[in-house]
């Protein structure tokens, strides 16, 4: 096991083509994320964060500046070695679920495993382990569609970590959820994290959240800096 961070981001640059006018989003932004760390990013709307979630899971790249994924610099890697690397070392969740709307929960976990190269049996094994661990078993066959919001998230969740990755990245995992389910989706997030040793950055609005992570960063003028919530 790599002793490097399982993230470091280095003076990353995004910006967006507006019309004429570049809009820079990051702007020489550094964050660091040592094994088993739990980071809140807590920004306004149109701050950043999704843009810097998408660098640091390898699904953009930024335009100068360097991300590092267990002490990897990833700029300029082929796509299919990107592609491994996210495959089995990162998990992510969204605000809305993106659960595959005409498969059941199981499979819906089953399925990242087999693209994965995990044989069918064992990752079917896998999903119920965890369908149970996020006390969502007895809605394993239910569709998408037939889970309340709160289900529904803890599926995207279990969902994210599949593949037993190391980095879980969160864009406002339960932005969408009413308070109190809000509260119960992350406690079961914060556990999960823990309890696996799991590396997560979690973009939230939600300040009463955030202050139970390790710390806590925002944006500031396309940097990352210190937050005390
Ligand atoms: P946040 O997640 O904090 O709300 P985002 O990272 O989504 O912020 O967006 C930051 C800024 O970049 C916003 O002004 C947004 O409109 C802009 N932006 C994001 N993605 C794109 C894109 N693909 N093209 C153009 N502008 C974008
Ligand atoms: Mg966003």
């Amino acid at each position: 096991m790599s002793s490097a961070p399982v993230l470091r981001m280095e003076r990353v640059r995004r910006a967006y083509r507006e019309g004429k006018r570049d809009l820079v989003v990051l702007n020489g932004a550094d964050i660091t994320l040592a094994r088993g760390e739990m980071v809140a990013l807590v920004a306004p709307s149109g701050s950043g964060k999704s843009t810097l979630l998408h660098l640091a899971g390898l699904l953009e790249e930024p335009q100068a500046g360097e991300v590092h994924v267990d002490g990897l610099a990833t700029r300029g890697m082929p796509d299919n070695r990107r592609t491994a690397l996210r495959r089995h070392f990162i998990g992510f969740v969204y605000q809305f679920h993106h659960l595959l709307p005409e498969f059941s929960a199981l499979e819906n976990l089953m399925l990242p495993q087999m693209i994965a190269g995990t044989p069918k049996r064992l990752a079917r094994e896998r999903a119920r382990e965890l369908l149970d661990y996020l006390r969502i078993g007895e809605r394993a066959s239910h569709r998408p569609a037939e889970l309340s919001g709160g289900e529904q998230q803890r599926v995207a969740i279990a969902r994210a970590v599949a593949n037993a990755p190391r980095l879980l990245l969160a864009d406002e995992p339960t932005g969408n959820l009413d308070p109190d389910t809000s509260a119960r989706v992350f406690t079961t997030l914060e556990r999960l994290v823990r309890d696996t040793g799991l590396t997560a950055l979690i973009a939230t609005h939600n300040h009463h959240l955030a202050r139970r992570m390790d710390r806590c960063v925002t944006l500031d003028h396309g940097r990352v800096v210190d937050f005390f919530p």
